[in-house]
């Protein structure tokens, strides 16, 4: 029996909901569920193909960073950058002062199944200038300890460092243990995190507690900075993410996150006059869009 563990908040099952066009995703963080875990503001689970997808849409004041497990994702923005995001490739895109763009599933056969994280900026990073951090899968350190192996997109796990520059501290872990394994994870504490399964089932915390499939386990905060997660006779996969909360009032409308309501208020002004950010906005539209059109 682990009694050093963090503790586990509580267990659940995110819903099912309609997101994008024609799209359904589990949705980990932004229900009454969970609707919020500050420095995060949604979490999805995607599995999409065409022609369900996320064409044209604006995002100001935070973080989306996309995860592929399998299928492919197109990328289009309205500054011309464009790419596919591959199985196992990590796009970390800061919006800043804005950014429009379209994601659509790259197959009307295999779907895009990934996760898409919204992370908050602090108040003084809020409107920088967008970035992407294009992290292809062979840029992932791989490490392994105990029958468990550790993708370590970002922060810190079994020693080993991912290769994000952050503006808020996040981790961001993908985790396949086989039977018997066992991590101990360091999560810092006073950090909020959680646990989602994808596959498989763990044993997780000081009381051993059962999370199966498409489950999520929330942390307890101000906890012991060790988590310890378990499997005994099956396979699991699951991602660890934690961040370090911003502390800061947040305003969310749709897809524009501000420190206050007036900011929102300048923000669809800004959107709508093409301005601080947005200039060119409303002129724009995708040509990933269109693949939502073109049966093969
Ligand atoms: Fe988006």
């Amino acid at each position: 029996m682990d009694n050093k563990s963090r503790s586990i908040e509580k267990i659940f099952t995110p819903p099912v909901v309609p997101e994008g066009d024609g799209a359904r995703v589990r949705r980990i963080i932004g229900t009454s569920h969970l609707k919020k875990l500050d420095p995060f503001l949604m979490l999805d689970h995607f599995n999409a193909r065409l022609p369900a997808g996320f064409p044209d849409h604006p995002h100001r004041g935070f973080e989306t960073v996309t995860y592929m497990l399998s299928g492919t994702m197109y990328h289009e923005d309205f500054k011309g950058h464009k790419g596919i995001i591959n199985p196992g490739d990590c796009q970390w895109m800061t919006a800043g002062k804005g950014i429009l763009h379209a994601e659509m599933p790259g197959s009307w056969d295999e779907p895009a199944d990934g996760f898409q994280l919204w992370i908050n900026l602090p108040n003084k990073e809020r409107y920088c200038d967008p970035q992407y951090q294009e992290i292809t899968k062979d840029k992932i350190p791989v490490v392994s300890k105990d029958n468990t192996t550790v993708k370590v997109i970002a922060g810190e796990s079994l020693g080993t460092k991912g290769p994000i520059y952050h503006r808020t501290p996040t981790f961001y872990l993908d985790v396949e243990m086989e039977a018997n394994g066992k991590l101990e994870q360091l999560i810092p504490k006073n950090w909020n995190g959680f646990v989602y399964l994808y596959d498989g089932e763990i044993i997780i915390g000081p009381n051993e507690d059962k999370v199966g499939k498409n489950s999520v386990a929330l942390l307890k905060r101000e906890e012991a900075e060790t988590l310890i997660i378990k499997t005994k006779d099956s396979k699991a996969k699951f991602i660890i993410i934690a961040g370090q909360p911003l502390e800061e009032p947040v305003v969310q409308y749709g897809p524009f996150i501000a420190g206050t309501m007036e900011e929102i208020y300048h923000t669809f002004e800004d959107y709508q006059l093409g301005k601080n950010g947005f200039e060119g906005a409303m002129e724009w539209a995708s040509e990933i869009k269109n693949m939502s059109k073109k049966k093969k």
